[in-house]
């Protein structure tokens, strides 16, 4: 079975967020569990906890839930205090997931700011990620894939492998992939022979045993761009083909499905069109 849904807005608090994704017929949602611009939130009270347990009742599972961290957070920043804040601002985001009950939090890998190598950067990441790991139980990292845009690190397969070969405990560590950044950084998904030498690729070099989630958007910005800009479904130079033969792959069962696309106002018209191709 194929969980869909939508990184809704969790404004009001986190409770609201199970709510609004029932209210676009989502079955996966993904949220900020924190205000994802500032360095720094309120910590979630009990009565936050308590309510979005019970909001999400017996309709989301963890599995069906994909908390996004800030923006802000670099966990490969190559000087100490950036990176020391970067890795406390995770810490704290990756226990707010446990207090929720959730069990993986989606996070960009970061950027080497043209000040080291690439590989250099990786490590740092990798470390960043055993640091959080050994300090908190039950929560997964869950790597994204990123366009390759700027100084990012994260636009190829080889770079989430080489970051999840570096983590301890391969248990608790998992990748996050996104359609427009897959496609902006360079892999064709357009035809039914592309999207599956992609992913091809991907079991190759990553392995499905680690994907614990996907980033359902076209792209505004065509092949190999490097640009990350996302569109519609079936809007952009991806087109609809991509998200067909993602619905009739099992390989994607039983993870969160999350649009990111640019009108929350077609997010039910999305999901809907989703599950049409399921059948
Ligand atoms: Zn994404
Ligand atoms: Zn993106």
């Amino acid at each position: 079975m194929k969980t869909i849904g939508a990184h809704i807005s969790a404004s009001g608090g986190v409770e609201n967020a199970p709510l609004n994704a029932k209210a676009i017929g989502a079955n996966a949602f993904a949220l900020f569990t924190r205000n994802q611009r500032q360095w720094t939130s309120a910590p979630l009270t009990n009565q936050n906890i308590r309510k979005f347990k019970e909001n999400c009742g017996t309709d989301f599972s963890p599995s069906q839930i994909l908390p996004h961290d800030s923006y802000l957070i670099n966990l490969g920043h190559p000087e100490p205090d950036g990176l020391e804040k970067s890795r406390a601002a995770f810490l704290d985001e990756m226990q707010r997931c446990g207090q929720l009950g959730l069990d993986r939090l989606n996070f960009h890998p970061g950027s080497h700011l043209n000040k080291y190598s690439e590989s250099a950067c990786l490590a740092i990441i990798a470390e960043s990620i055993n640091l959080a790991l050994s300090k908190t139980g039950g929560v997964t990292a869950v790597i994204e894939n990123t366009s390759g845009q700027g100084s990012n690190v994260g636009y190829c397969f080889e770079h989430l492998a080489g970051i999840i070969e570096q983590v301890n405990d391969k248990s608790r560590v998992g990748v996050c992939i996104d359609t427009c950044h897959t496609f902006t950084a360079g892999y064709d998904l357009r035809t039914e022979k592309a999207f599956q030498a992609t992913f091809e690729e991907f079991e190759k070099t990553v392995g499905f045993n680690y994907l614990k989630g996907v980033h359902l958007n076209d792209s505004k910005k065509d092949l190999g761009t490097r640009v990350d800009r996302h569109e519609c479904l079936g809007k952009g130079f991806i087109g609809i083909g991509c998200f067909r033969f993602l619905m009739t792959d099992h390989r994607f069962n039983h993870i969160p499905l999350i649009l990111e696309t640019p009108d929350p106002a077609i997010w039910a018209d999305e999901i809907k069109l989703l599950r049409s191709f399921e059948k």
